[in-house]
């Protein structure tokens, strides 16, 4: 069996910049490319992208650069992208259903194949083509949609109710957007989203630059 690396969240965060900047470079058909011209590109040192890519496999040969298409496939694969993971999304308010319009996800290989909600009004709609299902039906519909990913985007308060109804469900990976620290057994991952992360190193970053 092959042996499960430990990847850190960071590495994982900038992989997926390489392969967004690996599909742009495609689109463009180039054919190759380097540290130094990807370095270039996002702003992060090379010798950092060098060390990156050589923890997930041994890409480029030196003085040549990297295939641009062998090495977005393999992040690709690395980062399970071309796996078609399909995704829930439990509360479809305003982040929800922004999430649900956000088209570009089928880019990066994953499908949004149902929405859930407790709200009336909402159960029936349609988003961007994918149904609103009552979230009390979630065991029924998400064994029929083959569902891998929960996306929880309910108030706080509902958060831990709505994980437990997903894990024994048999979802795969919960994708939280809520400030609740999920309780999941281990073999569940869950990735924790925050906005106000991003927003607090942009205060900090700020905060250096006037002092
Ligand atoms: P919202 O009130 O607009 O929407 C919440 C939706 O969840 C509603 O449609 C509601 O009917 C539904 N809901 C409530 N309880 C439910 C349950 N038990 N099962 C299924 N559906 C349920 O809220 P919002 O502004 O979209 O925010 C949603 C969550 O996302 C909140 O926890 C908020 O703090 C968080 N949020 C996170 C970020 C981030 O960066 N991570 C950014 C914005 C909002």
């Amino acid at each position: 069996m092959q042996e499960k690396k430990h990847v850190p969240k960071a590495t994982l965060e900038r992989l997926s910049l390489y392969y967004k900047t690996l599909q742009n470079l495609d689109n463009e058909e180039v054919v190759t490319t380097s540290a130094i011209e990807l370095a270039e590109i996002l702003d992060i040192k090379p010798e950092k992208i060098r060390k990156d890519l050589s923890m997930v496999g041994k890409f480029g040969m030196k003085g040549l650069g990297y295939d641009v298409i062998h090495l977005k496939t393999n992040i690709a694969n690395i980062l399970g992208l071309q796996n078609y993971w399909r995704l829930a999304i439990i509360g479809v308010g305003n982040l929800g259903a922004a999430l649900a319009n956000y088209e570009k996800i089928s880019d990066w290989g994953f499908v949004i194949a149902a929405l859930f909600d407790i709200d009336e009004n909402k159960i029936g709609e349609e988003i961007n083509g994918v149904r609103v299902y009552d979230f009390k039906k979630f065991a029924s519909i998400s064994r029929r949609k083959l569902i891998d990913i929960g996306v929880i985007a309910v108030p706080d308060d509902a958060a831990q109710k709505v994980a437990d109804t997903l894990i024994a469900a048999g979802v795969k990976g919960i994708w939280n957007f809520t400030a609740v620290q999920i309780d999941a057994p281990k073999n569940i991952k869950v990735v924790d989203e925050n906005l106000m992360t991003g927003l607090s190193a942009l205060s900090f970053y700020l905060n250096q630059n006037s002092n």
